[in-house]
């Protein structure tokens, strides 16, 4: 299995917002259109300093794969396994990414359904 990766799961793991504040926030989230980091920010769970702190996390937990997209959470990873399931390699994203670049909202977001290396490319 290829572990997920979230925005909320990283601020979870950097000890930003408690589990509590992530599950009140996810079920907004699934009723909305807001992203979750959005939010953890209106409801003053994350402070814009703390939001970008862990972005800079995710950007270090994150990496993509250079053919289809899939990403995987670095830090769940057995080491020095790098390859997808698609005959492509997973890139950490600080190293694909530009030093001035802007982090790709839509790598922020939790993937849907049932996240394995197997599986279908979903959205
Ligand atoms: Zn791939």
């Amino acid at each position: 299995m290829r572990p997920r990766i979230s925005f909320g799961k990283i601020a979870h793991r950097v000890g930003a917002v408690s589990s509590e504040q992530l599950a009140e926030c996810r079920a907004e989230r699934d009723g909305g259109d807001g992203t979750l980091e959005q939010l953890l920010l209106d409801k003053g769970y994350l402070t814009p300093e703390l939001a970008e702190f862990v972005r800079d996390a995710f950007v270090r937990a994150c990496a993509v794969c250079d053919e289809c997209g899939r990403r995987t959470d670095v830090e769940e990873r057995h080491e020095g396994d790098w390859a997808c399931r698609c005959g492509g390699t997973f890139v950490a994203l600080a190293d694909a990414m530009d030093d001035d670049q802007e982090l790709d909202p839509a790598l922020l977001v939790s993937e849907e359904g049932d996240v394995s290396d197997e599986g279908p490319v979903e959205g």
